[in-house]
């Protein structure tokens, strides 16, 4: 029980990897707060999965592209279980198209949710992590913010700005006690990748040295590593978990 007595918030967290975070912070003791925008149901399923698991939990509301609604659940959360000491930045959205049919508001909806999202909650999460001396945010990116992809131009975009995101506020935040990290998955099996043909399917696979795809539990359990005591000298990395997809990239 490494994370017992931390609070924790997971954005996007009521299904898919989100979800996977969750119940692995649980599992570690935590209690955690279980974020969601549209997905009421899932994210009550998240929390009475942890309750089952004889954790603690809550479900918090918020778009986190909208700033007041960020502060609105930053508030809640203090109020009910405290400000969190860790912070998973998941919510995330694609609007994948090439380039020319890419319109300027798809490209803007993505940055808003995956980039403008996770500063909104880390910027709300930092104060407290500060003044405790004692912090551990983990943002999700993407292998495609590595590497890109024909094809998402704005996710990509969006997971690069990420990984920039956690380097400068691993920079900052440094010396407070708080650590700042960024997970790049490969291809996980979810919500995301399942109306994926089985063409593209193949053609990833050739990609990927393990020959598989991940599951959330595969990311979950790098995130819990990272929000652990023994990754207390780990600050501004980006690891990779992709079954060898990008080694050496
Ligand atoms: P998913 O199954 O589509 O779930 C997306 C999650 O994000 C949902 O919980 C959703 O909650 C939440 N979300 C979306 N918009 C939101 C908003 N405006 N405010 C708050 N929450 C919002 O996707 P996933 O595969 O689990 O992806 C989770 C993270 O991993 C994302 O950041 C994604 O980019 C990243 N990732 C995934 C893969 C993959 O292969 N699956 C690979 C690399 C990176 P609601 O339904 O309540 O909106």
């Amino acid at each position: 029980m490494e994370l017992e007595g931390k609070i924790a918030l997971v954005t996007g967290g009521g299904r898919g990897i989100g979800r996977e975070l969750c119940l692995a912070l649980a599992r570690g003791g935590a209690a955690v707060a279980v974020n969601y925008s549209g997905s009421e149901a899932a994210a009550l399923e998240t929390a009475r999965l942890i309750e089952g698991l004889g954790g603690r939990a809550i479900t918090v509301r918020a778009d986190v592209s909208d700033f007041a609604a960020c502060e609105a659940m930053f508030a809640a959360v203090e109020e009910t279980l405290g400000a969190p000491d860790i912070l998973l930045n998941n919510a995330g959205i694609t609007r994948d198209n090439l380039l020319l049919r890419m319109s300027p508001q798809d490209f803007s909806d993505v940055l808003g949710v995956n980039l403008t999202g996770a500063f909104h909650c880390l910027k709300l999460a930092s104060r407290a992590m500060i003044k405790k001396r004692w912090g551990r945010i983990v943002n999700i990116a993407s292998v495609v913010g590595l590497i890109g992809n024909a094809g998402q131009a704005n996710y990509a975009a969006s997971k690069a700005g990420v990984i920039a995101l956690t380097k400068s506020a691993a920079r900052e935040l440094a010396g407070r006690g708080v650590t700042v990290n960024a997970i790049a998955p490969g291809f996980i099996e979810t919500d995301m990748t399942t109306g994926l043909s089985d063409a593209v399917r193949e053609q990833m696979l050739g990609g990927i040295p393990q020959k598989r795809l991940g599951a959330p539990s595969d990311i979950a359990a790098a995130a819990v590593f990272l929000c652990s005591g023994g990754a207390a000298y780990i600050t501004g990395q980006v690891l990779a978990v992709d079954g060898g997809m990008t080694m050496g990239g």
